[in-house]
């Protein structure tokens, strides 16, 4: 059907190919694996070759998502491990423009798995919950904090498509949300394509109930542009 130098084309091609898509693998988990060791690492690449280099390396992750997910599980490591090199990545790139945004335009959002299982607040699919101040969870002090600095709101998000909901309903200018890894990392990449600065806290303890975040991570996020 082919003739012999069609194919011997095809053949190069086909290799050329599979060596780029190594050769992004490579680099791929280079990064995941220096920046993982050292989150320190994102902020030094950010002052030294400005935003670029991180543009590049982001691309680079996001392209090898999947795959590199795969082959850090099969090494096995934790395969949040490349959720949360993105994470730091897209935080140090929105970090400016979030902290130009004044509190009162800023909205924080976090997971119900937060409160604690006795929690008595209830759920409205659209404006998700908001704390009762009861005290049994952290998140009381996030509202607070939120109320000191004269943030827009804290919201508990039921789910994933609540995002979307509340930013369409209070449209803020600026977004903080608490998740885990993946979570956080999926909603920045969501937030930030509407053009809305975001930043992302991940949790210290993930799971389906009582997680738990550190505290003077997430006021540090808070307060930035103080
Ligand atoms: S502090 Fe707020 S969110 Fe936490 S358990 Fe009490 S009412 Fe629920």
């Amino acid at each position: 059907m082919f003739s012999q130098e069609t194919l011997s084309y095809i053949g190069i091609i086909t290799l050329s190919l599979l060596a780029v898509f190594v050769l992004l693998l490579l680099f791929s988990m280079a990064a995941v694996y220096f920046i993982f060791r050292d989150k320190r690492l994102v902020g030094r690449i950010h002052s030294t070759f400005s935003h670029i280099v991180l543009d590049i390396m982001l691309f680079f992750l996001d392209l090898s998502y999947i795959p590199l997910k795969k082959i850090i599980s099969v090494l096995g490591r934790n395969g949040n491990q490349i959720d949360i090199v993105l994470v730091e990545i897209r935080n140090m790139l929105l970090r400016n423009s979030f902290s130009n945004v004044p509190y009162k335009d800023r909205l924080v959002v976090v997971p119900q798995c937060l409160r604690n299982i006795d929690c008595k607040t209830t759920f409205n699919s659209v404006e998700g919950a908001q704390c009762l101040k009861c005290g049994k969870c952290k998140i009381i002090e996030i509202v607070e904090k939120a109320q000191e600095l004269g943030y827009m709101g804290v919201y508990i998000a039921p789910g994933g498509g609540f995002v979307r909901r509340i930013i369409k309903k209070m449209k803020p200018k600026a977004v903080l949300g608490i998740g885990c890894a993946w979570e956080v990392n999926a909603g920045i990449l969501e937030v930030a394509s509407e053009g809305i600065p975001v930043q992302g806290v991940m949790l210290l303890r993930d799971g389906c109930v009582e997680t738990d975040v550190d505290l003077e991570q997430v006021f540090e996020v808070m307060e930035y542009g103080k």
